[in-house]
């Protein structure tokens, strides 16, 4: 194997790296080549069980759940510091196994240790409360853990991702069984090997990687996981969702998106063009909370758009270790089912501004950046998530409109807004179903904002102290006395 990746990687289960149950293993490739760079463990459903039974058996010792609560948050700052001589190693990972520039790579981990190290100083302010009740009683709530906390990542941020959860599990006391993603699983296990090195007891947190029907089913399934965290695909959350009904099990489900951004007419045009393209082609479109779809005032759409157009030319595509601007779609299903959504949207007249199809004589899975424009809320570009650089954009001429077109998605997971007019933004804010809003900056917020969907884009809030009462479950004791 090539690029100084090492060539084979075991899962971590209970404190040990081990092979596949069965011995066989997974093929990771470079979207960026389409070659192979690396060979993993392949997670069977055994080892999901073999891993949940590491993790029950750690929750159950209460080793994590006894210590005093900032203790725990001195765990997570333990492997935030490991992080910190892994950060070309990771960055390099993140090009060859998910697409990413170096840059982007070493921001990846940078984030990783901002959310370690957040909910580090977090571990010991989640405070219950006391309820008074009158002479004789004195009454109290606790935040007590779930148990074992089964998280299933997607391939697209798999670190910053896994940590977050990780994170908001161990300071609440519970353990993990993290099943990571087969097309992009490497610098999880990096993680895995900061978890070891920080010395967390054996079995609090276990990462395998699998196949999603098979090792990411059977641990949605499993009998014995107490709080499921799944970000992904609605279709796949709906499965996870239906295996988690059966035992009654909490979900937090951070799923897709079609998120718009809605420009008004005395917005700053040079602004909103590079927030915009940033919104969008940055990580090719890969991010569930990617601006999408552009929501223009028809007095400034050409003008906007002649902006969007010269700023989105300028990127350059290609792999992103060589230093390229954007990078390629996670896999050669992905890059078809892309295309295949442009050439719909210009079958159903919308007018293809630039892109449009692969980049032709480069061996990886490149989509060129893309704009639609002339677009029709009921248009399927206008509502199907691409997860890849395609930017469609709608003209309207009253707010109401478009906020009916802004609103006009099953999905709710971030929308934007661009005006210098506060009022105006607020109004706007106040009347878009989304879990978040950005105003004049797409992805304006932080690791300490909550994140999280509206309607088909799920539910729970990861991010921010909120995330937390996700990993918790209220026990009131009342005492008469
Ligand atoms: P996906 O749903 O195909 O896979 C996500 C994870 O689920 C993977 O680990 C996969 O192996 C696993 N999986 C697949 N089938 C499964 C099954 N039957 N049971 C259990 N697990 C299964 O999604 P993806 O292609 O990896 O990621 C892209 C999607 O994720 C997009 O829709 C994107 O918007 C969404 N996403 C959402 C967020 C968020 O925070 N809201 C973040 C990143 C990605």
């Amino acid at each position: 194997m090539t690029h100084g990746i090492r060539p084979y990687w075991q899962n971590f289960i209970g404190g040990a790296w081990v092979d596949g149950g069965d011995g066989t293993r997974i093929t990771v490739t470079d979207p960026a080549t389409g070659q192979p760079i690396a060979e993993v463990a392949r997670g069977t459903p055994a080892d999901i069980d073999r891993a949940v039974a590491a993790a029950r058996a750690c929750f159950n010792s209460r080793v994590l759940r006894d210590l005093r609560p900032h203790k725990r948050g001195d765990l997570m700052l333990a492997v935030a510091r490991e992080l910190d001589a892994c950060v070309e190693e990771i960055a390099l990972l993140e090009c060859h196994d998910n697409g990413k520039t170096l840059a982007a790579g070493r921001a990846e981990v940078a984030l990783t240790q901002r959310y370690l190290t957040y909910y580090a100083g977090l571990a010991d302010k989640l405070e219950g409360r006391q309820i008074p009740l009158g002479d004789g009683y004195i009454d109290y709530t606790l935040h007590e853990p779930y148990g074992v906390s089964a998280q299933i990542v997607p391939w697209n941020g798999p670190l910053p991702v896994g940590a977050r959860s990780i994170a908001c599990a161990i300071i609440t006391g519970n353990t993990v069984v993290l099943k990571s993603p087969e097309d992009s699983p490497l610098s999880l296990f990096v993680l895995a090997e900061a978890c070891q090195r920080a010395g967390l007891p054996a079995g609090a947190v276990n990462i395998v990687c699998g196949y999603g029907h098979d090792a990411g089913a059977a641990l949605a399934a499993h009998r014995d996981i107490d709080q499921i965290v799944f970000t992904g695909s609605v279709a796949t959350g709906q499965s996870v969702l239906r295996a988690a009904v059966d035992r009654v099990v909490p979900c937090v489900m951070e799923l897709g998106g079609k998120s718009g951004a809605i420009v008004y007419a005395d917005a700053d045009l040079d602004r909103t063009a590079a927030s915009a393209v940033r919104g969008i082609f940055n990580h090719a479109g890969q991010i569930c909370s990617a601006g999408s779809r552009l929501i223009v005032h028809r007095s400034i759409h050409d003008d906007l758009m002649a902006r969007v157009q010269a700023l989105a030319a300028k990127r350059s595509v290609g792999p992103g270790v060589d230093g390229y601007d954007m990078g390629p779609l996670i896999n050669a299903r992905q890059l078809e089912r892309v295309e295949a959504l442009c050439r719909a949207g210009v079958a159903e007249g919308a007018t293809l501004l630039m892109g449009g199809a692969r980049v032709a004589g480069l061996a990886g899975h490149f989509m060129a950046p893309t704009i639609f424009t002339g677009v029709r809320p009921d248009m399927r570009i206008a509502q199907e998530e691409f997860f890849g650089p395609v930017l469609v954009v709608l003209p309207f001429d009253t707010p109401e409109e478009a906020i009916a077109i802004a609103n006009g998605t099953d999905y709710g997971l971030a929308a934007g807004v661009y005006t210098r007019d506060l009022k105006l933004a607020h109004w706007t804010a106040d009347r878009l179903v989304a879990g978040q809003i950005y105003v004049n900056e797409w992805w304006a917020g932080g690791i300490e904002t909550p994140f999280g969907g509206m309607k088909r884009s799920g539910y729970g809030r990861e991010k921010g102290q909120e995330a937390l009462l996700g990993y918790v479950q209220t026990k009131n004791v009342a005492i008469r006395l």
